[in-house]
């Protein structure tokens, strides 16, 4: 028997690997067995090449747990090791360096793992002693036991062994007896060892018997030594990438369609990837991109290794380029992670673009479950951007899919205003904005349907790329001004306008959340007699601040409705002239009387030009004061009267409200008025 010291002359090494391994303590299994089936792999290659003669076909790796004796057995069929191996693979640690470098980073457990990797160490996590049976494929080898207690010292004599292979015996420790539950072995082995190439085998399988779950002969094989991305896409059917998913993912709906990505230069990668449906809002994904290094699982969290839009698409990816042992960090700043990233991306974009030429039919009708990852990436991932500009789609209110490019030959005509600007128009509520639509549909105008959640990120995002595009929704202004073409038409003068916005803000409904801005224009004896409409830019603003924080200025701020009154309208001009009937001498006064005073007020002012303050005589300063005052007075004086006049007009209430309404804007206490009002004015 002898005795020794393994080759790290640091006495810290166990207390370092069981501290900072601490959260990720079930990975020892992994470590375990999949050195065990790399074992398998080395000895099925030797018997490739005719350096072994035994018989291998049934290799397995066996997981056992004995809970008396507080075990857990990893044995395999592998190549072995003879004590000058077990000297040289376990012993001399390959830690060169291993000294230094644990001083200079021992608070930085990351590192310590990026450097080293865990490996065959990584069982003192959970072990207070490991022990190593094996026995060498080599010809006349004899079986060797190593056993080491977590101290530096250890043992290595001879053994028992009747077959080629390891068996690792992990002595499991008071802190760790949870590992010695079959349940959770089991979600371990299913976790890390799925896909693993090799036969995995734990216990024997189940089956129910006079009400009891019983054991049968049969091993219990957790993996599937050839899961579908290991095979040629050729070879595979729908179906089987359908079967594969539901393996992956047992609970899922049926993804709407697969990549199968193969790359042998300039690294490797193999992997399938899903779209799934998504909902109309970005859910934390329950259902992740699985990452495996040589079918060994690495992570299902794969944020910043691959790009942001494709977290949201499920899924295998494989690649022995990807460290095993290292950490997030080590990961994200890998440069072979970095290109396998741009390249799913890439490959990702091409697929799509496939999918759109060879069958458009197929991909508009899958689109309304495609467009938030489509719009998701070209949002996050330029190179995705240009890509996807070919098969991104708007679809309108008829719904009918278009491209960028056709969308723009579509609309050009009919869509462009004076300045050149091609004006895409568009709802985010069909139901709600129904006047709006149809009443640019009149016009001759499409209307896109923009609802889901990325909408207003995206138009910004067109916008700034094409400088002659503006969108522009439905009911953000009258029909007339959506799209600005001609010199406007004759507008009311500042003083007319002031001899009528006070009947009609009067008759606007008084909310905190918003305020009216009432203005005039001559949208024909046809148009709408009263509009209301949102400014595009406040509202774009609110919807923005919705969705991120720092813009919360913009939602704190009452949004401003414009009400617009057509001039033109029979039933407008009915109020100008009851207004006339009412007010008309009074009104008339009035503005006789400020014109007079205002016209004073002008030659004061005029004398007053050109002299400095000290040198106005003071009773020119006092009249001016004074008629400043009166013409203030007449101003509000008019202005009360219209007010009252406004209040009391039903037919501009009845205006106002069908305006509202329209907007789905009339509601409670209102609408419950309105409809009453209704009543009395038909009568
Ligand atoms: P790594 O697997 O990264 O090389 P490990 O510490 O896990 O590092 O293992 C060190 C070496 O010990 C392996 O490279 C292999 O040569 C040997 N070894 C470990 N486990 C086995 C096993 N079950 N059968 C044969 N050799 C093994």
């Amino acid at each position: 028997m002898q005795k020794g010291k393994i080759g790290v002359s640091s006495d810290n090494l166990f207390p370092i690997i069981k501290k900072f391994l601490y959260s990720d303590h079930d990975i020892f299994l992994r470590e375990i067995v999949s050195n065990a089936v790399d074992a398998t792999q080395k000895l099925r290659t030797l018997a490739g090449r005719g350096e072994y003669s035994g018989d291998i076909s049934n290799a397995k790796v066996r997981v056992t747990i004995d809970k008396e004796a507080k075990t857990i057995t990893v044995s395999d069929n592998g190549i072995g090791m003879t004590a000058e191996e077990v000297e040289k693979y376990i012993n001399q640690i390959a830690f060169s360096g291993a000294e230094e470098f644990l001083e200079k980073y021992k608070n930085d457990a990351n590192a310590i793992i990026g450097h080293f990797g865990l490996g065959f160490y990584s069982s003192f996590m959970v072990s207070n002693q490991v022990d190593i049976i094996s026995r060498s494929y080599r010809e006349g080898a004899t079986a060797i036991r190593w056993e080491c207690d977590g101290s530096p010292e250890y043992t290595l004599g001879e053994a028992e062994r009747a077959e080629v292979g390891t068996d690792i015996v992990m002595h499991i420790n008071a802190d760790s007896e949870e590992f010695l539950e079959k349940s959770r072995i089991s979600d371990m082995l299913n976790k890390y060892c799925k896909f693993l190439p090799v036969p995995v085998v734990f216990g024997k399988k189940t089956t129910w018997k006079d009400g009891k779950e019983v054991e049968t002969e049969e091993d219990n094989q957790i993996n599937d030594v050839a899961p579908a991305w290991t095979k040629k896409p050729v070879d595979l059917t729908e179906d089987d990438y359908s079967a594969f998913y539901r393996q992956l993912y047992p609970m899922a709906e049926d993804p709407l369609f697969n990549i199968h990505l193969n790359v042998d230069y300039p690294f490797n990668l193999t992997g399938i990837l899903y779209f799934p449906k998504l909902k109309n809002t970005i859910e934390v994904q329950k259902n992740k991109i699985q990452l495996y290094s040589n079918q060994v699982f690495v992570t299902d969290s794969v944020e910043g290794i691959v790009p942001e839009f494709l977290t949201l698409l499920h899924g295998v990816l494989d690649s022995p380029d990807i460290p095993l042992n290292v950490s997030r960090s080590y990961l994200q700043s890998d440069s072979n992670v970095k290109k396998i990233s741009s390249h799913i991306t890439k490959k990702v974009g091409d697929r799509l673009a496939q999918l759109f030429a060879e069958k458009r039919e197929d991909f508009e009708a899958k689109w309304d479950d495609l467009r938030l990852f489509i719009e998701y990436g070209m949002l996050t991932e330029e190179k995705f951007y240009e890509k996807a500009e070919k098969f991104f789609l708007f679809k309108n209110t008829d719904g009918k899919y278009f491209t960028l490019e056709e969308y723009e030959n579509l609309i050009k005509p009919e869509q462009t205003d004076k300045e050149n600007n091609l004006v895409y128009l568009y709802t985010s509520n069909q139901e709600e904005q129904f006047s709006f639509v149809q009443a640019a549909k009149n016009k001759g105008y499409d209307v896109l349907v923009m609802n889901n959640v990325l909408a207003t990120p995206l138009i910004n995002k067109l916008e700034q790329k094409y400088s002659n595009k503006r969108f522009v929704r439905v009911d953000s202004d009258v029909v007339e001004h959506l799209i600005a073409k001609d010199e406007p038409k004759h507008e009311l003068s500042w003083e007319e306008k002031n001899e009528l916005s006070p009947i009609f803000k009067a008759v606007c409904p008084e909310t905190k959340d918003y305020g009216f801005i009432v203005d005039f224009k001559d949208l024909g004896e046809t148009g709408s007699p009263v509009v209301v409409t949102r400014n595009e830019f406040m509202r774009r603003m609110k919807d923005m601040s919705q969705m991120q924080g720092g813009m919360s200025f913009y939602g704190d701020l009452p949004e401003n409705m414009n009400l617009v009154v057509n001039t033109s309208h029979p039933l407008v001009k009915k109020i100008f002239e009851e207004r006339d009937a009412v007010l008309g001498t009074e009104l008339e006064t009035i503005k006789n009387d400020l014109q007079a005073k205002t016209a004073e007020k002008e030659e004061v002012e005029k004398s007053k030009k050109d002299k400095k303050e000290d040198e106005i005589p003071s009773e020119v300063k006092e009249k001016a004061d004074a008629l400043e005052s009166a013409i203030t007075a007449l101003q509000d004086e008019r202005k009360a009267k219209l007010t009252t006049f406004g209040k009391e007009n039903k037919l501009a209430k009845q205006l106002v409200d069908l305006a509202l309404l329209a907007n789905g804007m009339l509601k409670g206490e209102d609408l419950d008025r309105f409809v009453k009002r209704s009543f009395e004015l038909i009568k």
